[in-house]
């Protein structure tokens, strides 16, 4: 079999010269590799503006490179010189670019101008801002409800631009706040409420420093978090362990490379970085935690028979936690079969990890997608913190619980407001300050703003940066729900696809990137405000020119619209739009933790919010660290697969040239894929069932039976080391295969990492 020529060389390890050499591609091909290299000296830095990449934290006495490749990728895709002007909009049909991949659609370049569809041409037109913001406050204000207006968040929107999203929205009169975080890390939200009394992590990056035993769950750093792999690297090198649950041996988390490691770039070295590394089973991290946990119990007890010291935190355990005797009877009662054949792991590679766990003195756990896409992700977050309490890590250093964050924003924006249920004490807040009622009604998450959409029952959707069509799932669904809107508006930088699928009345409303300058009327640069995934708060200053003059800021046009939908009688959006020290102002009046905002966010790397967690504070219902009593699932969609001929479990994940939605590229260097998107994984024992090769042709069927046919055409198969039973491929292209109606119990999120699919070779498809 002659090898597909798109099958390439595999990284030896991460990071690297590959790294270096991706960089200066990306660099060139932004048009401007002066400019974007430039701007990488000031990325991270106290006096600079913060990545738009992930939410990785920034260290105290960072260096002068403080980024990655996929920071280098996201600021060149951002500082491209290519423009998409009136012109290029004119000679291209809405119809004509729906076609187009994601990748070239963004390849265009930078929005300039507010552009406005016009049906009649199917092309979007120029227009100006004053049209725009008058129009949409009409239509706006047109609905019978405010409850039939749906307002997107991306996690890349700046606090400031959230607060002041969130004050005009619920003026407005609707808490209907869809956002990204509803399908990344919403199940970490809700399990690590109920389970410490706060939803964020308790880690701060020098806890990585101090820890001795780091457990990497159901995540990829090396391409969704890649300087978290300096932090893994340093732990690894002075001898901290570090285990590893992922169905995919992903390069980042075996060897690293670290650019900034002079020996390592001249002798070609790396560094391991997962001592241990577990190809858990689809959704079976739950179980695998479990064994753990029920491992850690039989040492105990064998300890204690011994007249040994009890290998728990016992005072941490009596004075901290409630609920512990119940969590021990519910592990009691969990089999080693069950744990076994759901995590995939053997019990003895458990007691392993066990006593890795049971050895070291302070322990992090940190997670990610592959974690909270499952139907079950609540409970397994819920089971992470158990395991953790056991042994009392969680608020103190070297020790704690750390969901790693996908956009660098999407934790601030939660913490600012964007909460379809946002607490009584925020809205008293909001009515003590405006003097206002807000509206209390629960609004809607993604889940529910879709249905809406779907059912017509809503009838606006306004998009916060993002690519709503294409980051949620069962595609077709989605794109019909928003050409069913009166109204749809986009907030970009530049085109993709949820543009080309506009309302009766659709606006694109080109914005400022986070590298580029923002100055107000009087010349002032203005600086935003963004919170990583350790809850530090720091602020962001662009330092390129704007690609477009006629490029506003996100909170400047939210304010624009605002004023012209809800009046400016109750805020002077005006003002706000003109210096956001009146927005940190408002928040820190209106928000607990943001005293003195304003000062304080001009020290260098900002301040850390009250994490009540570190002084062991437990705002739960029981005032402890609170243990649930989980079973584990009946059965997983691994176990249901593995169970069935010819039915697959398959994942989405993001290539290494690819942030979220956004394709930076065709390669996908750490898996040996080049210049193709269109493949999926398969474990080579797996080929037969299929009957195929590798590199094959292949349709992928959606096996959710819910009566709606979902197939992914002619993708190439590649022969990799996964789980048997289970398969994976890249998001967005795969999310038609998503059903929205699995969705996470508590969560809402969407199960991408756990959908069912079988196989048809597009050759005999075609011939059928
Ligand atoms: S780790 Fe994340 S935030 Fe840091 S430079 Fe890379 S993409 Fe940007």
């Amino acid at each position: 079999m002659n090898k597909p020529e798109f099958l390439g060389k595999k990284s030896k390890a991460a990071g690297g010269w590959g790294a270096l050499k991706s960089c200066g591609k990306k660099l060139l091909a932004s048009g401007s590799p002066l400019t974007g290299a430039a701007a990488m000296l000031k990325a991270n830095q106290p006096d600079g503006f913060d990545c738009p990449g992930c939410a990785w934290g920034d260290p105290e006495h960072g260096s002068s490179f403080e980024f990655c490749e996929n920071g280098v990728k996201a600021v060149a895709w951002e500082a491209t010189d290519k423009r998409a002007r009136p012109d290029f909009f004119s000679r291209h049909t809405v119809s004509e670019l729906r076609n187009w991949s994601d990748y070239d659609l963004e390849r265009e370049g930078r929005l300039t101008h507010p552009m406005r569809y016009d049906a009649e041409s199917d092309t979007y037109r120029a227009t100006t801002w004053d049209e725009a913001f008058a129009e949409i406050g009409a239509v706006l204000n047109s609905l019978d409800s405010p409850n039939r207006a749906e307002f997107y968040t991306s996690g890349r929107a700046s606090n400031e631009a959230a607060y002041v999203y969130q004050l005009f929205v619920r003026l407005y009169g609707t808490n209907n706040f869809p956002d990204c975080s509803n399908m990344c890390h919403e199940a970490s939200g809700v399990a690590l409420d109920q389970a410490i009394g706060i939803g964020k992590g308790t880690v701060v990056l020098e806890d990585f420093e101090k820890a001795d035993a780091i457990f990497v769950i159901g995540q990829n750093p090396g391409t969704n978090h890649p300087r978290m792999l300096g932090d893994l690297r340093r732990a690894a090198m002075r001898g901290a362990r570090v285990a590893v649950f992922n169905p995919v041996r992903e390069k980042g988390l075996e060897r690293f490379a670290d650019p900034q490691d002079k020996l390592e770039m001249l002798t070609g070295g790396s560094t391991a970085i997962a001592s241990e590394y577990y190809q858990v089973r689809l959704g079976g991290d739950m179980a695998a935690v479990r064994g753990m946990a029920k491992a850690v119990f039989a040492a105990d007890d064998a300890a204690i028979a011994a007249g040994e010291p009890s290998v728990l935190d016992r005072n941490f355990l009596e004075q901290h936690t409630s609920g512990f005797e119940l969590y021990r009877a519910s592990v009691n009662a969990t089999s080693w079969d069950d744990i076994v054949d759901q995590s995939g792991l053997s019990r003895a590679e458990l007691e392993g990890l066990a006593e890795i766990y049971i050895k070291s003195e302070r322990s992090i756990c940190t997670w990610a997608m592959g974690v909270t896409q499952h139907r079950h992700s609540v409970a397994t977050i819920r089971e992470i913190s158990n395991f953790m309490f056991l042994r009392g890590n969680v608020g103190r250093p070297g020790t704690g619980l750390c969901p790693v964050r996908g956009h660098s924003n999407v934790q601030g924006d939660r913490t600012v407001g964007i909460n379809e249920k946002p607490s009584n004490a925020f809205l008293d807040s909001l009515e003590k300050e405006f003097g206002v009622r807000m509206p209390r009604r629960h609004g809607h998450n993604v889940l529910a703003a879709i249905g809406a959409m779907i059912d017509g029952s809503s009838q606006a959707f306004i998009g916060l940066g993002g690519n709503f069509a294409r980051a949620t799932p069962d595609s077709p669904l989605i794109a019909k729900a928003l050409k069913n809107q009166k109204l749809t508006v986009n907030i970009a930088t530049k085109l993709n696809h949820s543009h080309l699928l506009p309302g009766e009345v659709s606006y694109v409303l080109p914005c400022l990137g986070r590298t580029e300058i923002d100055r107000n009327a009087k010349g002032v640069a203005q600086i935003v405000t963004v919170e990583d995934s350790m809850s530090m708060v720091h602020g962001s200053g662009g330092i390129n020119k704007p690609a477009s003059p006629e490029l506003r800021s996100e909170v400047a046009i939210i304010c624009g619209i605002a004023a012209a939908t809800v009046g400016s009688e109750v805020v002077d959006w005006a003002a706000l739009s003109q210096n956001y020290d009146l927005v940190r102002d408002l928040i820190a009046r209106t928000i607990p933790g943001f005293h003195g905002y304003n000062e304080k966010v001009r020290r260098p790397r900002g301040f850390r919010l009250y994490n009540a967690v570190e002084h062991r504070v437990w705002n739960t219902r029981s005032h402890k660290a609170t243990f649930s009593t989980d079973r584990l699932p009946t059965e997983t969609e691994h176990q249901k697969a593995l169970g069935e001929d010819g039915l697959f479990v398959l994942q989405t994940f993001r290539s290494h040239d690819q942030y979220n939605t956004t394709v930076y590229g065709l390669d996908d260097r750490y898996r040996g894929i080049y210049g193709e998107r269109q493949v999926v994984f398969v474990n080579p024992s797996d080929l037969a069932e299929i009957g195929a090769v590798s590199g094959d042709r292949v349709n992928i069927v959606g096996r959710h039976d819910d009566g709606i046919a979902r197939v992914a055409e002619n993708f190439r198969v590649v022969a990799y080391d996964l789980p048997r039973g289970s398969v994976a491929g890249y998001y967005p292209e795969l999310n038609v295969l998503v059903p929205l109606s699995t969705a996470g119990e508590e969560s809402d999120t969407p199960t991408s990492k756990s959908v069912l699919v079988s196989f048809e070779l597009a050759q005999q498809a075609q011939a059928a």
